[in-house]
């Protein structure tokens, strides 16, 4: 780097040398400025014009800059696009200061770290992640942080597949910032496991730290000092050095950046800014929660895509997602609740029925029901708003927003009063109305408060006494000032004399040039225009003093107010977060109990038997969904008037149960496999279900596997990764997982794809015998039913009318007769004389080459492997 020519420049380059990986926006009067690489990332991504300053050893410095009243959008912009920014301030007034204007950085602002409302997703959490692993030995512990709500939670993944498991809870988390060690070789010792690989796609920004601050000595003196804890044994880290060195790496992050101590800046950009002690702002982080993977029903990343948990399928309405058909809840707690509920069930039986009995009360107390959930609308996001007030960013109106929201718990406790399940009455005991609090808001901040804590207008009148005099003081100064200058026509015999104000020259009497001879003596001229005179008087000048040091007063105490109210919120941040827990749950719960009364859903209830216990207590035991519907496809073909077709959905008590099912495409069994996952993701979350009756045992997890030809437009899936994806699953199942086999062994030759499916299925069956439901065109694979004990074969049913056919959405015992592959075709508009000619091959086919016909099923082998029958076209067409 070129040695810097001026002053001003020598101090952006210490600065800058101090945030290297952020960008650096270097305030310069009005504007933020970014020079170097800085500027040229920046105006590529803000779409700005990039220019260029003094030359530095006759190089041009580019440059780019951002006007400071825009800037909060800019660095929105920034952030979401996964840059880091730091915030450098001139901290003394610039026509004040003698020499250089003093500058610092007064904030760092990262995509994991972020709190301010353009950042975020209302209803979507905001990771920032960290991994450690001292040791290759270890396991790797994985810490995460939502720093906008305070959700804190960290775990470890040891033994030969630890490396995948993680990458599979960061597929499924996606947090927006990860922190590594920087040497992150030492995570993987294994070169083809590398971090890398690990963090390649996930999307997040990644930051390098220290490998000192991933020393479990130094990560649980910080973890212990921040919980004011002697050991952390009580969040359940003991034993976990792993998930403590993740831990303490994060909160060592969050410490310099987030946390960064600044003093007070008078020079506003909009983000508030406010004067903070060295560490402090993170008392939201009030606790740790360790957790196992074990602990929840789990889901791999590649199920929760393919079950279109979250996102819908490549092209498809976002209304095609569980989530959304799920989620009536109305607060962003409530809602990120459920998304978490749905990516971590639970396995808990106890758990799972308190929730349920917590569900099934509130689906019959209408009432109460409809109550809590109109008075929950009225609830901001207490979590978030929490946040803010303890790290100091909160405006007065989030204070306002808080105070009403508080507003609204005692109705919702009130209604929680009246019921009886234990979980709604914890619930009850769990909210705190937080009178206190309230009040006090309600007492300090103005109805209509200014929207950044730097303004005038927040305090409300008749909380200070001091401060109603000064406002009064200034507020009179209007008549003061009329009087004075009535007094000083009269005076000075000018009737064109005028009294006035501005910001640089503060009180002048301003008399025209004709007049001017007629000043008396003791006005000192203050300015002169082209054709007036300003002056100043004794009098003037006591008063100006007056209102001007009263203005400078008052702002100093409405300042001193506000901060002392933010902080005497700040001190209650558990109760408000511990509140806000609650009313998540609430929120849930409620939007259970409201699904569960509009749309006919049903209680769940679970079996359990003797035959073979799995992990967790989840065992075996029968599983029956009675007229089962899918719950996303329910609701969109309801929104057409059209009815879903409910199916049963049974596997028996048998220890090795797999069900096949055949039959044309488009038949429904993509989509009959589907709502037997999603039944059972809902009934652990706590749900009521889609169908007339649901016995089902507890799984511990669920795998769905999409052959690669059904997944092709996502572009992504060649046989390998279907494979691979296959592998997961034959490595991972337990008894007393469910397995989902869509099509596997699509995305090869028939005779390949065949053999594989059909060696997936005994292996399944010999080894972990997990509950599997295999939809396959391998009319082949039916023959399994007379050779595997546990085997059922099932089929989607067709009825056939002359040459047409129609689909009647059931599944029926039995494998299916034909795979209706030309029938499918027609249907999909092939033209009239193709299928006419496909007609005859086959019927050549089935008679003439009947050897060949035996190893393919009819319909796939003339989809799929047009090279098979040439021959028969070849004789035919001899
Ligand atoms: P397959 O996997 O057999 O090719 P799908 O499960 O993809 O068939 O189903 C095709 C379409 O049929 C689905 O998109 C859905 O709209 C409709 N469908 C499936 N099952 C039902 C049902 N039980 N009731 C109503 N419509 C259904
Ligand atoms: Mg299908």
């Amino acid at each position: 780097m070129t040695e810097p020519t001026t002053p001003l420049m020598q101090q952006y380059h210490s600065i800058k040398r101090q945030h290297p990986h952020a960008l650096l926006l270097f305030r310069l009067g009005d504007f933020y400025e970014l020079f170097y690489d800085d500027a040229i990332v920046a105006a590529r991504q803000l779409q700005i014009t990039l220019t260029s300053r003094n030359r530095e050893k006759g190089q041009p410095v580019p440059m780019c800059g951002v006007p400071y009243h825009a800037a909060e959008t800019y660095i929105a912009r920034l952030i979401r696009a996964g840059h880091k920014v730091a915030i450098c301030e001139q901290m003394e007034d610039p026509s004040r200061a003698k020499k250089l204007v003093r500058r610092e950085v007064i904030r760092v602002l990262t995509p994991g770290t972020a709190t301010d409302s353009p950042l975020l997703e209302t209803r979507e959490n905001n990771f920032l992640a960290a991994i450690a692993r001292n040791g290759g030995s270890k396991p790797v512990g994985l810490a995460f942080v939502d720093f906008s709500t305070g959700e804190f939670r960290a775990t470890e993944f040891a033994g030969p597949s630890a490396e995948p498991r993680l990458r599979d809870a960061l597929e499924i988390l996606r947090p927006r910032e990860i922190l590594t060690p920087a040497q992150a070789a030492t995570l993987f010792p294994d070169p083809s496991a590398t971090p890398r690989a690990s963090l390649d796609g996930l999307g997040a920004t990644e930051t390098n730290l220290e490998p000192w601050v991933f020393e479990t000595a130094y990560s649980e003196r910080i973890l212990t000092e921040h919980f004011r804890v002697a050991t952390l044994d009580g969040f359940g880290l003991a034993g976990h050095s792993q998930a403590i060195a993740a831990a303490g790496g994060l909160l060592h992050y969050l410490r310099e950046t987030a946390a960064i101590s600044v003093a007070e800046s008078t020079s506003g950009n909009g983000m508030a800014i406010q004067t903070r002690p060295a560490g402090r702002g993170l008392e939201h982080l009030d606790q740790i929660a360790f957790y196992e993977q074990q602990d929840a029903l789990s889901l791999d990343h590649v199920t929760v895509r393919n079950l279109e948990l979250l996102q819908p399928a490549l092209g498809d309405e976002p209304s095609a997602t569980l989530l959304f058909t799920l989620d009536r809840t109305t607060t962003g707690m409530g809602a990120r609740l459920l998304r978490s509920w749905i990516l971590r069930p639970a396995i808990d039986r106890e758990e799972i029925e308190a929730r349920l009995d917590a569900v099934s009360e509130l689906k019959s107390a209408t009432l109460v029901r409809d109550e809590i959930h109109r008075t929950l609308d009225a609830i901001f996001d207490l979590e978030r708003l929490t946040s803010r007030v303890t790290l100091g960013n909160a405006t007065p109106r989030d204070l306002l927003a808080l105070g009403r929201s508080l507003s609204a718990i005692p109705t919702v406790r009130g209604m929680l009063a009246r019921c009886k399940a234990p979980r709604l009455a914890h619930l009850h005991f769990q909210m705190d109305e937080l009178a206190d609090i309230r009040d006090q808001i309600a007492r300090a901040i103005a109805d209509d408060p200014p929207a950044q804590p730097t303004e005038p207008g927040i305090i409300r009148r008749g909380y200070h006494a001091e401060l109603d005099e000064l406002r009064d003081l200034s507020k009179s100064s209007k008549q003061t000032i009329a009087a004075m200058e009535e007094r000083e026509r009269k005076r000075t015999g000018i009737a064109s004399l005028k009294i006035r104000f501005n910001n640089v020259f503060g009180y002048y009497i301003e008399i025209s040039k004709a007049n001017q001879h007629l000043a008396p003596p003791d006005y000192m001229r203050k300015q002169t225009l082209a054709n007036a005179e300003r002056f100043t008087s004794p009098e003037l000048k006591d008063y100006e003093t007056k209102v001007l040091e009263a203005d400078q007063r008052a702002i100093e105490i409405e300042r001193r107010l506000y901060r002392e109210l933010r902080e005497a919120i700040a001190a209650e941040a558990s109760r408000l977060r511990q509140t806000a827990t609650a009313i998540a749950q609430t929120d849930v719960l409620v939007n259970f109990a409201v699904l569960a009364a509009e749309r006919n859903y049903t209680r769940p209830k679970f079996t359990e038997s003797e035959c073979g216990v799995g992990a967790n207590g989840a065992g075996r035991g029968e599983l029956l969904i009675a007229g089962s519907r899918h719950p996303v496809i329910e609701a969109l073909l309801e929104q057409r008037g059209e009815r879903f077709v409910p199916n049963d959905i049974y596997l028996d008590d048998a220890s090795r149960p797999i069900l096949l099912i055949t039959g044309p495409n488009m038949g429904g069994k993509s989509t009959y496999l589907r709502q037997a996952a999603l039944i059972i993701i809902m009934a652990q979350m706590g749900s009521f279900v889609p169908a007339t009756e649901a016995r089902l045992p507890l799984i511990d997890r669920i795998f769905t596997r999409i052959g690669a030809a059904d997944n092709l437009a996502r572009g992504r899936s060649t046989f390998l990764v279907e494979m691979s994806e296959v592998a997961a699953i034959l490595n991972t199942a337990t008894s007393a997982s469910l397995v989902l086999l869509d099509e596997v062994g699509r995305g090869t030759a028939t005779f390949d794809g065949l053999s594989i499916a059909w060696a997936v299925v005994e292996h399944l069956h010999q080894n972990a015998h997990p509950r599997t439901l295999f939809a396959t065109h391998y009319h082949e694979l039916t023959e399994l039913e007379q050779l595997l004990p546990g085997v059922k074969n099932l089929h989607v049913a067709v009825r056939e009318a002359g040459s047409e056919i129609v689909f009647l959405r059931r599944v029926e015992p039995g494998a299916a007769d034909k795979s209706y592959g030309i029938e499918v075709a027609r249907l999909a508009g092939l033209p009239q004389s193709v299928i006419a000619r496909a007609r005859e091959v086959l019927a050549e086919h089935e008679k003439g080459e009947h050897q060949v016909t035996k190893e393919l099923s009819p319909g796939a082998a003339a989809a799929e492997q047009p090279v098979m029958f040439t021959p028969v076209k070849q004789e035919v067409l001899d």
